[in-house]
C-alpha cells in the first residue's frame, strides 16, 4: 500500500503516519523528521536545509526530490510507505511519479486532511516532541502523563522552533501558495480521497482506514 498523506502543517499526518507504521508494519516517510535528523546531526545537508526551515520556507525541490527517491529505495518500503509531508510542490510530485514509474510501483491513495485553520494553529501551538523517539504530545488534546517528559522513554520534550506564531504564519502562507495546488493534481487521477482531520486522534484513524480501503485492511 503505497500512501501519500496531505494536508496543511498541524493537520495530524505525523500523528497518523505514526500510527500506520506502528499498526499496520508500512513505513512512514517524513520528509521533515529527514530534515530534523540531518540539521541535528549537522551534516551540510541539515545546516542547508536549517535556513529554510526555520523562516518556514520550503527546501528546494531538488535536494528533497534526491533524500526521498533515496529513501524509496530501502528494502523496508517494500510493502508500501506513507509519505508524509512530501511531495509540497507540483514539480515533487512531478519527480515521484517518475520516480515510482522507475521502481515499478504507483500510488494506491493520496489522502487529505481537512481541517480548519484555526485547529491547526492549536495543534501547532501545543506541540510537544519527544527528542528521543519523535514521539508527538498535544498539551491539551495528547498530554504526557507527566508534563514535560516521553511517557514512551522519559525523555524531555520540546516545541519545534517553527511552531512559534510567527513562523506558523508562514508555513501556512507557503502551504496555500505551493502546496494546495496539489490536491486538483491528484484529483484528476482519480487516487484522491479527503477526510476530516478534525477531532479525536483514533475517530481520524478509523477515517483514514476507511479512506484508503478497499486495499488495506487492519
Ligand atoms: P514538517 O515537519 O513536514 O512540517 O516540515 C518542516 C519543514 O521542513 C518545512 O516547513 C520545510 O521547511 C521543510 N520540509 C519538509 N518537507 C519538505 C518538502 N517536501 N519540501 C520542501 N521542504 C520541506
Amino acid at each position: 500500500m503505497n500512501l501519500i498523506f496531505l494536508g496543511p502543517p498541524g493537520a495530524g499526518k505525523g500523528t497518523q503516519a505514526r500510527l500506520i507504521e506502528q499498526r499496520m508494519e508500512i513505513p512512514q516517510i517524513a520528509t521533515g523528521d529527514i530534515l530534523r535528523a540531518a540539521r541535528a546531526s549537522k551534516t551540510p545537508f541539515g545546516e542547508a536545509a536549517d535556513r529554510y526551515m526555520s523562516r518556514g520556507d520550503l527546501v528546494p525541490d531538488a535536494v528533497m526530490i534526491e533524500a526521498v527517491a533515496e529513501r524509496l529505495q530501502c528494502p523496508d518500503t517494500a510493502a508500501g510507505f506513507v509519505l508524509d509531508g512530501f511531495p509540497r510542490t507540483i514539480p515533487q510530485a512531478e519527480a515521484l511519479d517518475a520516480v515510482l514509474a522507475g521502481m515499478g510501483r504507483r500510488l494506491d491513495r493520496v489522502i487529505a486532511f481537512e481541517v480548519a485553520e484555526d485547529t491547526v494553529i492549536r495543534r501547532m501551538s501545543g506541540r510537544r516532541i519527544c527528542r528521543a523517539s519523535g514521539h508527538i504530545y498535544h498539551l491539551d488534546s495528547n498530554p504526557p502523563v507527566t508534563p514535560g517528559v516521553c511517557d514512551v522513554d522519559a525523555s524531555p520534550l520540546y516545541q519545534r522552533d517553527d511552531d512559534r506564531p510567527e513562523t506558523i504564519r508562514r508555513r501556512m502562507q507557503v502551504y496555500r501558495e505551493q502546496s494546495e495546488p496539489l490536491v486538483a493534481f491528484y484529483q484528476a487521477r482519480g487516487v484522491f480521497v479527503a477526510i476530516s482531520a478534525e477531532g479525536e486522534i483514533e475517530e481520524i484513524y478509523q477515517a483514514l482506514l476507511a479512506a484508503a480501503a478497499p486495499r488495506v485492511r487492519g
